[in-house]
């Protein structure tokens, strides 16, 4: 009887791509990935999209 392998986390996403690794906001794995980038001011904020569970959150950068 074949064992199933439970797939580890780098074999069902791959590897980190985002140079920045800014962990996501729920699950904390740093596989985001820039969706939008917005300039308010002196701000640049980013929205970022984590692969792994799908939460949008946001980054602010000066
Ligand atoms: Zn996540």
């Amino acid at each position: 009887m074949a064992r199933h392998r439970r797939r580890t986390y780098d074999e069902a996403i791959g590897p980190d791509e985002d140079a920045n690794g800014i962990p996501c906001a729920d699950c904390g794995c740093r596989h985001s990935y820039v969706i939008r980038t917005e300039k308010i001011g002196d701000l640049i904020r980013r929205t970022r999209r984590c692969r792994y569970c799908g939460r949008t959150f946001y980054t602010s950068e000066a």
